[in-house]
């Protein structure tokens, strides 16, 4: 049987690990949070006692960590390196959203060891981890992303090859930018209707049909009561939380300052989530930067 060890069971890494149990995989879990252990465990999981101890003769590696210097940590520097027992055989897939530069420098080390690693960040959110249908994008060689999908298609629907270590990461921050702008563009024109007198769902309706449709229009509308279903009409709850667009801006910052891309239109999407965070709304869904525009007192 495929074994396969999966460190960070959180938000995102809780049910993608417990699809793959589910999918009859061998998984053995671990993470620093004994709650995360518990409900790795009913549903399905071994329950390994530390990371090197599940990473120790597993086929695939897997993990869904905070930020670049966990995944350092985990594989390279930290007190028990798990590069030091994984097979060479074996594959590590690092599904965490981290910089493009720790991504390229611990596949590397793990190369220089004869260990394949792959950067699988994923776009999809809590709902597409659950449900299975994320989309993975993948940084590494040919041969390893090949290898990878065995895996990746058990919890994923559309996995997309970018280019070689660290291109995941950065087709992931370019897709998370662009998302920011088009979701304050989007704000930004409905609350210029709304003031102007429109209804929200008739300017949405016909932006959605017009050559302003986009994304948020078509699924995730910010405006309450709009979309039945949209965060914007739960009080923004659930869905992407601001906090994490802000982690992903800054990684898109950094790679725009590397590159030496003009990013001016990001830059003022960061600035107004940031703001926005600054307000106390860090934890709302992102859509719920509408709130930043509204003018509450002037609207009917
Ligand atoms: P989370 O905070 O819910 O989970 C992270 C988990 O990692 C926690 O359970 C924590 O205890 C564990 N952890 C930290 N250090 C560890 C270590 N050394 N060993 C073992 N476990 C350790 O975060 P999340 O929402 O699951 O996000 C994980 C990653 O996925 C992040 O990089 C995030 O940017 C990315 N992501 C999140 C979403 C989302 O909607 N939540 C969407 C796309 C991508």
């Amino acid at each position: 049987m495929t074994t396969v060890a999966f460190i960070g069971l959180g938000n995102m890494g809780g049910p993608m690990a417990a699809n793959l149990s589910k999918a009859g995989f061998d998984v053995r879990a671990f993470d620093l949070s004994e709650d995360a252990l518990e409900a790795a465990k009913s549903n399905g999981c071994e329950v390994a006692f530390s990371a090197l101890e599940a990473a120790t003769g597993a086929d695939f590696v897997i993990s869904m960590l905070p930020a670049g210097k966990h995944v350092r940590e985990l594989y390279v520097e930290g007190n028990a390196p798990l590069f030091e027992v994984i097979k060479q055989s074996a594959l590590v897939i690092d599904c965490s959203t981290i910089d493009a530069d720790t991504a390229r420098s611990v596949a590397a080390e793990g190369e220089a060891l004869g260990i394949g690693f792959v950067d699988a960040p994923v776009s999809g959110g809590v709902g597409g981890a659950q449900a299975g249908t994320l989309t993975f994008i993948v940084g590494g060689s040919e041969a390893h992303f090949e290898q990878a999908k065995l895996v990746l298609e058990v919890m994923g629907k559309n996995i997309f090859h970018a280019g070689d270590h660290g291109a995941g990461q950065v087709a992931k921050v370019c897709n998370n930018m662009l998302l920011s702008i088009l979701m304050a563009g989007t704000c930004e024109a409905i609350n210029m209707g709304v003031k102007n007198g429109l209804d929200p769902a008739v300017l949405s309706e016909i932006m959605k049909q017009s050559s302003g449709g986009n994304w948020a229009l078509n699924v995730y509308n910010p405006y309450p009561g709009v979309m039945e279903n949209a965060p914007a009409s739960k009080n923004y709850q659930g869905g992407f939380q601001v906090d994490l667009m802000i982690k992903d801006l800054g990684l898109a910052m950094d790679v725009s300052q590397q590159s030496a891309s003009a990013v001016p239109m990001g830059s003022a999407a960061r600035s107004l989530f940031t703001l926005h965070k600054a307000k106390g709304n860090g934890k709302l869904d992102f859509s719920s930067l509408m709130q930043l525009y509204r003018d509450k007192e002037g609207e009917s």
